[in-house]
């Protein structure tokens, strides 16, 4: 093998690219065929690359035939009954499952939103009844309402999926989450905390069932193997087989196909005592990722475990400058700065804590998949070696989960920043230079490193600038949406959460309009937590959009049954998010990266009352640090004569309903004594919102007063001690009298 291999890959790739996209796949391919036929005589070498180019053309066409042959492209918005096969056992407690539909006129696995108390096992086929709900820039969703007949047989791989499930809840507890996605790679279940840390620590790629995992797997069968004194040929063949069975019921991830190419390349490479240059090698594992699945060309997954492998192919000769340490450091070099850039674009965040953190947790994790792995072998024979093993498999868990903690924690650690080309670029300098400097030798080569070292550091400064923007401090954005309100929270470490959805009447939807455009260029992609203060449409009515394009994992709102198609559907919409649905109680308390969120009103007495949508809005009282925001809803005098004696101080108010006469008492303010108030209102709103009256009782106490139709767009940001302020149109001295 040559290296000319890895041209071959490009050009595949790069066709494979344009057969995915329709519009490009003729032209592609009448391009790249008329050139391979007119470069065939007199250059061999550039028309191999044309053929590589037109096979791919070819084989990206054929995939995405057979991607919209698929039940999840085929299907519109409907009611649905189909047969499915549970690809993991779907719990009593609901949420979302992978199956894949059986006996249809089309294939393919889809999401399924499980209903409570309707436990099925893995691999079990069942008939259900519900509603497809098709989403535009994400997958969709079968929203299952009934749960019908059962088959007595069930599929292989889900069943033998359920087993290992079930014996990971009985050894693991509450650690069966975590190794479930170690062993199976389904991460449905695990805590959108605990995924956070290994982000921020560099270490997610622990988490999801990565090419290490599939290293790990070969080396052990292999250890054992020699171990058990098989012979050369049992030694040869029963890791490529061993991992094969293995990826499958993986379920042929990307990155794991990746790495058991590599597994069984090099047993031949062996088998043929050939000796096969390394990148030519990480070329052919590629190409077989393609072949496999082409949409792996889509994949963050399958890019970032070939920047990883290309990294660590690229340090090899690194490690013998350094010594001791250069050994230890340069694989985690590599593989950190090679997919530095991809993470920075995708996803924001690059934790240049890895290189320390890997260190410590690989070598944790090579003995953690193994044990865990060697646990579930031991149950099949004995409980009493199989509880010994998880004790010690838990112990590894344990402190994978500590390092994690304790990288994610370091200041400077990791960047988050907003995803995107401009995050990329300072990363895309690293490499080019590091992989410049590494050309060179000797003492050239240690004055290029030092310069790029410099260079390198100095970039990662600048990124570090323009992270700290927000990074550390909670920052509340009250959104001009006209008549009604809604409040955007980004927390300390870049979570999100919203408060209202904004106005939808008269076919304008506010959530549509102003709340998703604007977390979208702020790089969201998923919600913390949700809230609707209450089922009005001045609220409630842009939130369905919100929560349709970014599902959040919490959803808090009054649970007032109110017979309204808007609060119908929107229960429609949560449901099919998979979010968590919670009626929020006084009392109840949510907490995330230091910032609390507490409901102070109502009780369960006071929704007993049966009072108007208003005064039943959720109160929530915000913390961070010593700075407090307290969000009223609509409730007005009535709630505000319970909740003044508890309240508190508040450093900023929303003032509640749009600054009605009926709410915002002198008592209230009194309790709270807050610096700035905000009002949510539309110009020239036909309640005459504000009451001139409330505006008079905070001028009196000297409150600052901010409104959104006069301000536009209003951001408040603290660090927990002090707020900064800033508005999108200037503050007049006299906000108050903007008419
Ligand atoms: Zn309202």
């Amino acid at each position: 093998v040559r290296p000319p291999i890895i041209w071959l890959v490009v050009a595949f790739g790069a066709g494979l690219w344009a057969g995915l996209d329709a519009f490009l796949l003729w032209w592609w391919s009448a391009l790249v065929g008329g050139a391979a036929l007119v470069l065939s005589r007199q250059a061999p070498w550039p028309a191999a690359v044309a053929c590589a180019a037109a096979a791919g053309v070819l084989w990206g066409g054929a995939a995405r035939a057979r991607t919209q042959a698929t039940c999840a492209a085929q299907w519109t918005d409907g009611t649905r009954g189909v047969w499915l096969e549970l690809d993991d056992p779907a719990p009593a407690a609901g949420g979302v499952v992978l199956a894949t539909v059986r006996w249809n006129t089309c294939r393919g696995r889809v999401r399924v939103r499980w209903p409570e108390a309707r436990a099925r096992p893995g691999g079990a086929r069942v008939l259900v009844g519900g509603r497809w709900r098709a989403a535009r820039d994400r997958p969709g969703v079968l929203v299952v309402r009934h749960v019908g007949a059962t088959l007595p047989d069930r599929g292989l791989k889900g069943t033998l999926r359920h087993g290992v499930s079930t014996r990971l809840q009985q050894l693991f507890g509450a650690r069966a989450s975590v190794a479930e996605a170690l062993v199976t790679g389904r991460g449905t279940d695990l805590d959108s905390r605990l995924r956070e840390r290994y982000v921020r620590s560099g270490l997610a790629h622990l988490l999801s069932i990565s090419g290490l995992h599939v290293g790990f797997f070969a080396w052990w069968v292999g250890w054992f193997t020699r171990r058990l004194g098989a012979g050369p040929k049992w030694r040869a063949l029963l890791p490529p087989i061993c991992t094969a069975v293995y990826i499958w019921f993986l379920g042929w991830p990307a990155p794991a196909t990746r790495a058991g190419a590599l597994v069984v390349l090099e047993a031949i490479a062996r088998h043929r005592e050939r000796r096969v240059v390394p990148s030519a090698l990480v070329a052919l594992t590629v190409l077989a990722v393609l072949l496999v699945d082409p949409n792996a060309v889509h994949s963050v997954g399958a890019w970032l475990s070939v920047a990883a492998v290309s990294g660590l192919v690229w340090a090899r000769p690194l490690a013998e400058l350094g010594g001791a340490a250069g050994r230890l450091l340069a694989p985690s070099v590599g593989a950190t700065v090679f997919t530095a850039p991809i993470s920075a674009f995708a996803f924001g965040t690059v934790a240049p804590v890895g290189l320390f953190a890997n260190l410590v947790a690989v070598p944790i994790g090579a003995c953690v998949v193994p044990g865990l792995l060697a646990t579930l072998v031991a149950s099949l024979v004995s409980d009493g070696l199989a509880s010994w093993l998880a004790a010690g498999t838990g112990v590894g868990l344990w402190a994978m989960d500590q390092v994690a903690a304790l990288a994610a924690a370091i200041p400077g650690g990791h960047t988050a920043t907003v995803p995107g080309w401009g995050s990329a670029v300072p990363w895309i300098a690293v490499l080019v230079l590091a992989v410049w400097a590494a050309e060179a030798r000797r003492w050239a080569a240690a004055r290029r490193i030092a310069a790029s070292v410099a260079l390198g550091a100095w970039l990662l400064a600048a990124n570090a600038v323009v992270a700290r923007d927000e990074s550390g401090r909670l920052t509340v954005h009250f959104l001009a949406v006209g008549q009604g309100d809604a409040a955007v929270l980004r927390t300390p470490n870049g979570h999100w959460m919203v408060i209202d959805g904004g106005p939808l009447e008269m076919g304008s939807d506010a959530g549509r309009r102003v709340v998703v455009p604007f977390l979208r260029r702020r790089g969201v992609t998923e919600l913390s937590l949700a809230v609707a203060s209450h089922g009005d449409a001045d609220h409630l009515g842009g939130l369905p959009a919100v929560i349709e394009t970014f599902p959040p994992d919490v959803v808090l709102e009054p649970g007032q049954p109110l017979p309204r198609p808007l609060y119908l559907e929107f229960l429609a919409d949560v449901e099919a998010s998979g979010a968590e649905w919670r009626a929020g109680r006084k009392g109840d308390r949510f907490t995330l990266d230091g910032v609390t969120v507490e409901v102070l009103h109502p009780d369960s007495a006071w929704m007993a009352r049966g009072l108007d949508a208003n005064e039943n809005s959720l109160v929530l009282r915000v913390t961070y640090g010593d700075v407090r925001f307290v969000f009223p809803g609509d409730a007005g005098i009535l709630m505000e004569h319970t909740v003044t004696a508890t309240v508190g101080r508040a450093t900023v108010l929303k003032v509640g309903h749009h600054g009605s006469a009926t709410a915002t008492s002198d008592a209230w303010l009194a309790a709270m004594a807050p610096s700035v108030a905000i009002v949510s209102v539309g110009r020239n709103n036909r309640y005459g919102h504000p009451s001139p009256d409330v505006i008079a009782r905070l001028d009196a106490r000297g409150v600052r007063v901010l409104r959104t139709d006069a301000q536009g767009l209003i951001t408040l940001s603290t660090d927990g001690f002090t707020l900064d302020l800033d508005t999108e149109h200037r503050a007049h001295a006299d906000v108050r009298h903007h008419d």
